[in-house]
């Protein structure tokens, strides 16, 4: 007989597919009573990324790509979790029709989508199937979404004093900087969208997030307690990917690391997409040059917007921005690399002893599993809130100040890089990085919290 079936809609965009389809891995592994079919939705022909990690899934799970959405249909300047939201409202006739179609054909048991494409779960209803979420992002960002209607009450009072931290039950205290990006606009579009995308997560059967008991404790115990477990949580995390996709410049980074002294190397990189600007490039430039530290680059064609290359590449030479003669003074210390590193890689290597990081939630996974403590850049989205909780919050992170502009000063950096790598400061840090990592692996153990969370999650598909 054949398998049931768990229908997938991941979301536009590398970091919204493949950490859906790396949970579905982890799922299909330990309950291979199932099969998944996974219907993509993209803007544009989807990103050779993507299509080169969809060649390395197993064969219990089913890619299908829907017709690409038009590019000329999403504005090229809107915000990116707006064009994220648009690509999928676009493929939502698409997604419906896949669906009705699988489920004519097949036993499909549930319908699980990526937090963008949460219009989808219309369809699970009308289908009669359970439907879930998956957060691909931290159980501080679920409180975010659980309390936004309380959030939007005490942002939108005329009394609040802006320098009073937000505080919910289980969460660190938040300070306006630390708001996702849509909360800085109440009346633009993406906050609007912001509070559409937490109030129908809550309509869910469940919500599947990433990230474990032991990370967000107070977090994920105080939302139980505050909404009496209605829609179920399964913190399911740390999933991360096993090995980084994409050969670019792979084996030039983890050769030069094999040459370096045990963690002695800052890694530096801003995520699939996050750029600098022309001056912040500079100051990051003379700042990793001033710290003295070696360091691994993984360098951007710069941009005033911070997420310019989220859903596509530049294909121009990144290195041509670099301040003049910064490649020759630096390179008995250092390695820079154009646009990609195999970041799992390199991670996971011996001579990586930090991580200039942009506190993407799956970068930030990936740290905490190699243990390696983090300097948190955050660029956009949602990445202010985990610099906050990784730096206040669970302390394994540093943070440089930024000047009155929001420049990070070279001097700054230098500073800030030193403490990391060599400080005491840093010393504590990489200690209580290396008591997550322990903690990540347990979760991750046959009778640890992601995988009894897995289970139960798989009981109930079962047996309902
Ligand atoms: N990544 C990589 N090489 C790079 C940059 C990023 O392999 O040079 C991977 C990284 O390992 C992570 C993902 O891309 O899995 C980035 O996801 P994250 O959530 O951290 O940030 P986003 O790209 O969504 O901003």
């Amino acid at each position: 007989m054949e398998k049931p079936h768990i229908a997938v809609v991941p979301s536009a965009g590398f970091t919204h597919l493949v950490p859906i389809l790396e949970f579905s891995k982890l799922l299909l592994h330990l309950h291979p009573q199932f099969q998944v079919t996974c219907l993509i939705p993209s803007l544009g022909s989807p990103p050779s990324s993507s299509k080169a990690y969809l060649q390395t899934l197993p064969s219990n799970i089913h890619p299908f790509f829907l017709p690409p959405v038009s590019k000329e249909k999403v504005p090229p300047d809107a915000h990116l979790t707006i064009q994220i939201q648009q690509t999928v409202t676009h493929s939502l006739p698409y997604i419906k029709h896949e669906l009705k179609s699988l489920c004519s054909r097949t036993h499909v048991v549930a319908l699980v989508v990526d937090v963008f494409a949460h219009q989808a779960l219309d369809f699970g209803r009308e289908l009669n199937l359970l439907s879930y979420v998956y957060l691909p992002l931290s159980a501080l960002v679920l409180s975010l979404y659980f309390n936004s209607s309380k959030l939007d009450e005490i942002l939108s009072s005329e009394h609040r004093d802006p320098q009073e931290p937000i505080v919910f039950p289980g969460c660190v205290p938040l300070y306006d900087r630390d708001l996702p990006q849509p909360c800085h606009d109440r009346s633009s579009l993406a906050y609007k969208q912001f509070l559409e995308r937490a109030k129908r997560c809550l309509l869910a059967d469940g919500i599947l997030v990433n990230s474990f008991l032991e990370l967000e404790s107070d977090t994920l115990r105080s939302l139980k307690v505050q909404f009496g477990g209605k829609p179920t949580i399964y913190p399911v995390g740390p999933i991360i990917q096993s090995l980084s996709i994409g050969q670019e410049n792979g084996l030039e980074c983890l050769t030069w690391l094999d040459k370096q002294q045990p963690k002695s190397v800052i890694y530096v990189s801003f995520g699939s997409g996050g750029t600098l600007s022309q001056e912040q490039l500079d100051e990051l430039a003379y700042g990793l040059e001033l710290s003295n530290q070696k360091f691994l680059w993984v360098v951007r064609a710069p941009s005033s917007i911070a997420s310019a290359a989220y859903l596509g590449t530049r294909i121009e030479d990144p290195l041509q921005y670099l301040p003049q003669g910064f490649l020759e003074r630096t390179r008995e210390r250092g390695l820079v690399v154009p646009s990609w590193a195999p970041q799992v890689q390199v991670l996971a290597h011996s001579s990586t002893g930090g991580f200039l990081c942009h506190c993407g939630w799956n970068s930030v996974l990936e740290s905490v599993v190699q243990g390696v403590p983090i300097l948190a850049w955050p660029l956009f989205a949602e990445q202010s809130l985990n610099a906050a909780e990784i730096t206040d919050g669970l302390e394994v992170a540093l943070r440089p100040k930024a000047s009155k502009g929001g420049l990070v000063e070279r001097n700054e950096i230098a500073k800030v890089v030193r403490d990391l790598m060599e400080g005491e400061q840093g010393t504590k840090i990489r200690d209580r990085m290396e008591h997550l990592k322990n903690a990540a692996a347990n979760a991750l153990k046959e009778d640890g919290s992601s995988i009894k969370a897995m289970s139960e999650f798989a009981a109930y598909l079962r047996d309902t």
